[in-house]
């Protein structure tokens, strides 16, 4: 008398947990990205060198210099400004 099917349930609705996310992968993004945009990465022509500036105090610019020959520039933030997140410093 086979009565092997009594034994295989099927229940609809119950959660996968295998498909669930992993935890906190939801905030993953969070504080990385709101820190990416306290920075620009620069090209610096005169030294052929890469390195990145950092928003001024104010939150007008971005401001470094050249961390070779010490070149000061300065990229200012707004309508008129820098929109990229990559800058030349000629
Ligand atoms: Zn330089």
């Amino acid at each position: 008398m086979p009565r092997d099917r009594d034994y295989i349930l099927d229940i609809p609705g119950l959660p996968d947990p295998q498909a669930r996310p992993a935890a906190g992968a939801y905030r993953a993004i969070g504080p990385a990205e709101r820190g990416a945009l306290n920075w620009l990465a620069v090209h610096w022509r005169c030294c052929h060198v890469y390195s990145r500036i950092y928003k001024t105090r104010d939150g007008t610019a971005y401001a470094g210099c050249c961390p070779k020959c010490g070149k000061p520039v300065r990229a200012r933030i707004g309508p008129d400004g820098t929109t990229g997140r990559f800058f030349e410093a000629h």
